[in-house]
């Protein structure tokens, strides 16, 4: 299963995508985590995002499809993941889809968890006040000036994304307000319809070809020709191996990250 948690900054995301992780033996991609890292191992990649991240805007769009990509390509990932944070912009939701083009896989849902903003900046307020309590360290932008930015982000740049999973019939919403356990269960049931129709498509071609096997041969009818599958042809949803030009592309990463943030 490959999932997005869409919502804006204090929803909710990284305790249901836990959650998510807990129940399905997905993995969780985050790309603030993966950002933070950057940041406190001192990479490239860090030293670009720090301040943009303190400030609570958005990190620019071919940096973090980079670590996306090749977050995607380690092993841990082929069963499935939840991209948590990710994408946050229209051209990163278009990279992604020709990372997974190229795979040969899909998104199977994109779950948005819809909350009320001022409610969102009481809680986040109220988690700073918590954090401070515990004595533990504040994020560098856990500070409600900056989550104001974010919000603002989210409103600008991320929001148009439920229009673009909404066209592509991927998304899901669900009251991002409602107790933890309760949006849980709604992302779950969201889960379960999202997979029924599949499921039974599945089930009726079973049923047709248990017919048709049952009753043998119509009278007069041809025999069937099964046509050979093209031996070129990659199944749909199986990793294709990686051949010596996809090697040598991954090892010049900032040309590929230029193709898969390219504009259409
Ligand atoms: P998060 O932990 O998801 O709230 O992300 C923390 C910060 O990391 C954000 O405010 C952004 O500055 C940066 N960030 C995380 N994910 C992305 C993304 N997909 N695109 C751009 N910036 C991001």
């Amino acid at each position: 299963m490959r999932l997005i948690l869409l919502g804006p900054p204090g929803a909710g995301k990284g305790t249901q995508a836990q959650r998510l992780v807990d129940e399905h033996g997905l993995v969780q991609l985050s790309t603030g985590d993966m950002l933070r890292a950057a940041v406190k191992a001192g990479t490239p990649v860090g030293v670009r995002a720090k301040d943009i991240m303190a400030r609570g805007e958005l990190v620019p769009d071919d940096a973090v499809v980079e670590i996306v990509a090749d977050r995607i390509e380690r092993s841990d990932a082929r069963n499935g993941f939840i991209l948590d944070g990710f994408p946050r912009t229209v051209p990163q939701a278009q990279a992604l889809d020709r990372i997974l083009a190229e795979k040969g896989l899909a998104l199977d849902a994109v779950i948005e968890l819809k909350v009320d903003e001022g409610i969102l900046l009481d809680r986040i307020k109220r988690r700073i006040e918590e954090t401070k309590a515990r004595g533990e360290r504040l994020r560098a932008d856990d500070d409600p000036a900056v989550l104001l930015r974010r919000l603002i982000a989210y409103r600008e740049q991320t929001a148009p994304l439920i229009a673009y999973y909404l066209q592509r019939r991927v998304l899901h919403t669900v009251d991002g307000m409602a107790p933890v356990d309760t949006v849980a269960d709604a992302i779950s049931d969201k889960l379960r319809r999202a997979a029924a129709p599949v499921a039974a498509t599945a089930r009726k071609a079973s049923v047709r070809m248990e017919k048709k096997t049952a009753m043998g041969p119509r009278k007069g009818s041809k025999p069937e020709i099964r046509k050979k599958s093209s031996p070129k042809a990659p199944k749909a949803g199986i990793r294709k191996s990686r051949g010596g030009a996809a090697r040598r592309a991954s090892a010049r990463p900032n040309k590929r990250v230029r193709r898969l943030t390219k504009r259409r």
